[in-house]
C-alpha cells in the first residue's frame, strides 16, 4: 500500500463539522458588509513579487521572512502566494480604473500564505475576510468600518472583543518621530536584542511591537508617535474618536499600536481578544488607513482605509463561545431510506419533488439494509426519515418517521409530501 500523504505543514483542512462555523461566519459577515454598501472583489491569490514588495514594504516581517515566492517556470518571472488581500485590490482598481467616477467600497474573502511557525491561531495558509474603502479622506469611512465590525461581533452572539486605536500620522511626521526614535534606542543600545538592532535603521517603529520584556522599560521611554503629529493629522484623530463616541463604541487609544505594514497612515485599529484562547494571537482583526498605497504601486493619489479579520481566529472564538457546539446546522430536512427497484425510483421522484420546494433531502445511496440505513439517517442530522418499501411503491405512500422530538410515524400520499412534511417540519 502506498504510505498516506499529509497536508503541508501550517496548512489545514477544514472539515464538514467545522465548515458549519465557517459558513456562518461567512454568512454573516457578507450580509453586514452589504448593509454598508460594500460590494465583492476577487483578485487573484497569485500576484507579481514586486506588488508586495512595493506594497507592504521591503523591511517588513511579511516581504523579509514570510512570502511564498517562486519563479514562474515558463518565463522567469517572480509570483507570490499574496500574503494579504490589500496590494491585489488597490493593483485591481488602478489597473481598471475603478475609482475613476466614484469612491468604491469593496470585501472580499479567501486564503493568504505566510511563512510563519505554525501554532494556535496561526499558521501558513490562513483566511482573511478583508473591506477597503477606496476614495474616502475619512474620518467618516475610518469610523464607520468599526462600527460595521462591532455589528458583526454582535450578529456573531460574540462579545470581549477590545477595540483599540492609535494614529501613525503622515510621512513626515512618522520621519521626525523615526529620526527621536533611532536616537532614542542607541542612546540604549546595550539593551537591544539581535531583531531590534536590525530593525534600527530600517523599521525601528517595528521595534516598538516587540514582545521581549528584557526591552519594555526602554520601549515605554520611547517617544510617542501620536505625541508628535501635526495639525491635519490630529484633527483626522480626533475626528475618529468623536464618530466613534457618538456611535457608542467603547475604545482605548494605544500608543505602541503600529501596523506591520509601511503604507499604513494616520487611522490604525485593532480588535483584541485578552484571555487564554487566543494567547498571544489575540488580534482577530486590524485595519487603518493607507494612504499612500495608490501612488506606491503607480496609481494616481487616492485615499483609502481597510481591514483584514483572521477567520481562523475567529473560528476558535465561535466554538468557545457556541453553546450549542454540535448541533448540525447543515442537516437536512429529511433522509429517504428505500428498498427494492420500485422504491427506489420512488425515492428519487420523491427528493426531486421535495428539493422543488426548497427542502433540503438526502436520498439513500449506495443500498444497504434498512437497519443501516436508519443508522445514517440518524448520523445525517435529519428530522425525519422518509420510508419507501415495496408496500408503499405500490401504495404511492411515503411513511413519514420523525427522528429527533417524538410523535409516530404517519403514511403520506406521495404527492402531499411537500405540504404535509413542511406543516409537520414547523
Ligand atoms: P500578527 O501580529 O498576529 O502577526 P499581523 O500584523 O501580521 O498579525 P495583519 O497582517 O494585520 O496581521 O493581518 C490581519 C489579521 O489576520 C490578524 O489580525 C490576524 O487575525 C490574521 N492573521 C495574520 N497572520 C496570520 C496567520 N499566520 N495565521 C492566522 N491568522 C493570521
Ligand atoms: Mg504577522
Amino acid at each position: 500500500m502506498a504510505s498516506a500523504l499529509q497536508a503541508v505543514r501550517g496548512m489545514n483542512d477544514v472539515l464538514p463539522d467545522e465548515a458549519q462555523l465557517w459558513e456562518r461566519f461567512e454568512d454573516s459577515a457578507r450580509s453586514v458588509f452589504t448593509q454598508y454598501g460594500y460590494r465583492n472583489i476577487r483578485v487573484p491569490i497569485v500576484e507579481p513579487t514586486a506588488l508586495f514588495v512595493r506594497g507592504i514594504g521591503q523591511y517588513t516581517d511579511v516581504v523579509e521572512h514570510e512570502m511564498y515566492t517562486f519563479e514562474d517556470k515558463l518565463n522567469g518571472e517572480s509570483l507570490t502566494l499574496r500574503p494579504e488581500a490589500t496590494a491585489g485590490i488597490v493593483r485591481a482598481t488602478i489597473q481598471h480604473n475603478l475609482t475613476y467616477e466614484r469612491p468604491q467600497r469593496v470585501w472580499t474573502a479567501g486564503p493568504m500564505f505566510r511563512h510563519e511557525r505554525p501554532q494556535k491561531g496561526r499558521y501558513r495558509q490562513f483566511h482573511q475576510v478583508d473591506a477597503e474603502a477606496l476614495g474616502f479622506a475619512g474620518p467618516d469611512v475610518d469610523a464607520e468600518q468599526i462600527v460595521m465590525l462591532a455589528r458583526l461581533w454582535k450578529a456573531l452572539g460574540l462579545s470581549g472583543i477590545d477595540l483599540q486605536i492609535n494614529s501613525i500620522g503622515n510621512a513626515e511626521e512618522r520621519l521626525a518621530h523615526r529620526r527621536e526614535l533611532i536616537a532614542h534606542f542607541e542612546g540604549n543600545a546595550d539593551v537591544l536584542d539581535v531583531d531590534a538592532r536590525r530593525r534600527l535603521h530600517t523599521n525601528p517603529l517595528r521595534i516598538l511591537d516587540s514582545k521581549n520584556p528584557a526591552m519594555q522599560p526602554i520601549i515605554d521611554a520611547a517617544p510617542k508617535l501620536v505625541d508628535r503629529i501635526e495639525d491635519a493629522s490630529r484633527t483626522h484623530f480626533e475626528g475618529l474618536q468623536t464618530l466613534l463616541s457618538e456611535a457608542g463604541m467603547r475604545f482605548a487609544v494605544n500608543p505602541r499600536l503600529v501596523r506591520g505594514l509601511d503604507y499604513y497612515n494616520r487611522t490604525v485599529f485593532e480588535w483584541v481578544v485578552t484571555g487564554d484562547l487566543l494567547g498571544a494571537q489575540g488580534t482577530v482583526a486590524g485595519g487603518g488607513r493607507y494612504d499612500g498605497l495608490f501612488e506606491v504601486l503607480g496609481g494616481k493619489p487616492n485615499f483609502a482605509c481597510g481591514f483584514a479579520i483572521g477567520v481562523e481566529r475567529m473560528i476558535l472564538l465561535l466554538a468557545a463561545q457556541d453553546a450549542k457546539g454540535k448541533t448540525q446546522c447543515d442537516a437536512p430536512i429529511a433522509y429517504v431510506v428505500h428498498d427494492g427497484a420500485a422504491a427506489g425510483q420512488l425515492a428519487r421522484r420523491v427528493g426531486e419533488h421535495l428539493r422543488d420546494s426548497g427542502m433540503a433531502i438526502v436520498v439513500n445511496a449506495g443500498g444497504g439494509s434498512f437497519k443501516s440505513q436508519m443508522k445514517r439517517a440518524d448520523a445525517s442530522g435529519a428530522r425525519f426519515a422518509l420510508i419507501i418499501g415495496d408496500e408503499e411503491a405500490t401504495a404511492g405512500t411515503v411513511a413519514v418517521k420523525p427522528l429527533r422530538a417524538g410523535g409516530v410515524q404517519v403514511a403520506v400520499p406521495a404527492d402531499e409530501l411537500p405540504a404535509r412534511l413542511s406543516a409537520l417540519a414547523e
